[in-house]
């Protein structure tokens, strides 16, 4: 008598209610951890290969599992004999796609497009700017480690005198097949020659300067225009400056990420700039005519008599250009604010206190009060105060 077999349910540990979905993700797991590839040699891991592979055909297929719910394992013991199973009709294809997926970094389709050309590595690096060039661009070298084609060998990774051979292993297609017997089929597996690391090309004696890779780093420097109208960390992209492609697969790209130096003055954000600007307390009384700074450069501004200290203004089309298209630009908002002075002339303290005088004489307003509250008798001078403080 073979040895007790495990309930299905339990070898894939699910539930009895378990869905399709459920019994198909408990198996990948399964299937993952022990397939024979990914432990050679391992008899355990072999073994529960199999008896989870077992479970998932019965209990994949509806019909197959209805009879195991009813019967138990003796459903399916006269057919087959002790130890042995009968897996036709048992889709194990999609499963193994999936897992050839994962393990091989796309399945089928990914192998196929290793032999094939591709295109090269992008390289990122990064170049800091000056506020007002990014405003209006500029251009900027940068200077970058790039795999150029060794000219010793040009590129074949071979020494000189010799070239690289047809891989052996898989005859010069870069793939390999394995065919695998298993006690539910043959499982055929395509996958990326180890010897040769899909290139078909063996190479004997290596390139001494390039150490058989056919590539030499080298320093370059590169002139990159950055458009008007960049943000702070938006990048710029160089195409066919990137690590060279695989197979004859072009050049990768280039990617300048920019970053911008702050501006003592102005601020940015999106397409619009943001200023503060002081004006006189006379300026803002009586109106008058102030410079401010704007990208382009000073502008004279005509302030309106009586303007309040925080008035924003606007400077149409001032701002920062589209990248789209640079005669389209944001605005320029300026806040004005009102300067109070703080080194006076004693002749204009003097006529400051004339002038308030005349305009309210607010510095003798508390004064003033204070000799109100006085007047009326009996100690209220201090209530007078803590009004006059919260007020
Ligand atoms: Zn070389
Ligand atoms: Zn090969």
């Amino acid at each position: 008598m073979a040895e007790q077999k495990r309930d299905y349910y339990e070898v894939l540990g699910v539930d009895k209610n378990a869905d399709e979905a459920a019994i198909k993700k408990a198996y990948r797991v399964l299937a993952k951890k022990y397939h024979p590839d990914m432990n050679p040699g391992d008899a355990e891991a072999e073994k529960k290969f199999k008896e989870a592979s077992e479970a998932y055909a019965v209990l994949s297929d509806p019909e197959k599992r209805r009879q195991y719910d009813q019967f138990g394992h003796a459903a399916f013991d006269g057919g087959a004999g002790a130890g042995g199973f009968d897996f036709s009709g048992a889709d194990f294809s999609d499963i193994f796609g999936d897992i050839f997926g994962d393990f091989f970094g796309g399945g089928r389709r990914s192998s196929a497009r290793n032999n094939g050309p591709m295109k090269g590595a992008n390289i990122r690096t990064s170049v800091r700017i000056a506020f007002e060039e990014a405003v209006f661009g500029c251009s900027k070298e940068i200077e970058l480690t790039v795999k150029e084609t060794c000219k010793t060998c040009n590129g074949s990774g071979a020494k000189p005198g010799t070239s690289p051979e047809t891989c052996s292993k898989c005859g010069g297609k870069g793939q390999v097949v394995f065919t695998q017997q298993s006690f539910f089929g043959t499982v055929r597996n395509v996958q990326t020659c180890p010897d040769c690391q899909g290139t078909g090309k063996v190479i004997k004696e290596k390139c001494p300067d390039c150490r058989g890779t056919g590539y030499i780093p080298m320093k370059k420097r590169y002139s990159v225009e950055i458009p008007a109208g960049i943000d702070n960390g938006q990048s710029v992209r160089q195409p066919g400056l990137g690590e060279p492609g695989v197979n004859g697969g072009p050049r990768g790209d280039v990617l300048v990420e920019v970053i911008v130096g702050r501006h003592p003055i102005f601020q940015r954000r999106d397409f619009n700039i943001y200023s503060t600007v002081p004006m006189s307390f006379a300026v803002a009384a009586l109106g008058g005519e102030i410079y401010i700074d704007t990208v382009d450069g000073k502008v004279i501004y005509d302030v309106k008599p009586g303007t309040q200290t925080d008035t924003k203004v606007r400077l149409k089309g001032k701002g920062v250009p589209s990248l789209r298209n640079r005669e389209v630009r944001g605005d320029h908002y300026v806040t004005l604010v009102v300067e109070v002075p703080d080194k006076l002339k004693p002749e204009a303290k003097e006529l400051l206190k004339q002038f308030d005088a005349l305009a309210g004489d607010t510095l003798n307003s508390t004064k003033a009060q204070f000799s109100e509250v006085d007047g009326n008798g009996d100690g209220n001078a201090r209530e007078g105060k803590k009004k006059k403080f919260w007020k």
